[in-house]
């Protein structure tokens, strides 16, 4: 029997998608001015954080895996993030 990779598992994840809101938001100037913003594109497993061609902090929140880590990171009072409202966001299916 062969072990399936972590992308693997992660594939099968299902995502409900809430369009009406999103559950992140930054601060973009006090992130980017205290380091946070780099954080969070280092830290995220879903690379929802990432540098735009503007330099703003771009957040694709559809991918997020609801682990935390970017709460773990980012300095107070440059990241709200609450999870999803009952029956969107990441659905794992293995695990
Ligand atoms: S909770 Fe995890 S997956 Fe979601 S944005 Fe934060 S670090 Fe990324």
């Amino acid at each position: 029997m062969t072990v399936p990779s972590t992308s693997q598992r992660l594939a099968v994840n299902r995502f409900v998608l809430d369009e009406t809101e999103c559950h992140i938001a930054v601060d973009q100037v006090l992130a980017c001015a205290s380091g946070t913003a780099d954080r969070l594109i280092a830290c995220c497993p879903a690379r929802v954080y990432s540098r735009a061609p503007d330099g703003t902090l771009a957040i694709e929140y559809a991918a997020c895996l609801e682990c935390g880590a970017c709460l773990a990171v980012a300095d107070p009072g440059t990241l709200e993030w609450h999870y999803p409202r009952g029956g969107f966001g990441v659905h794992f299916r293995e695990g």
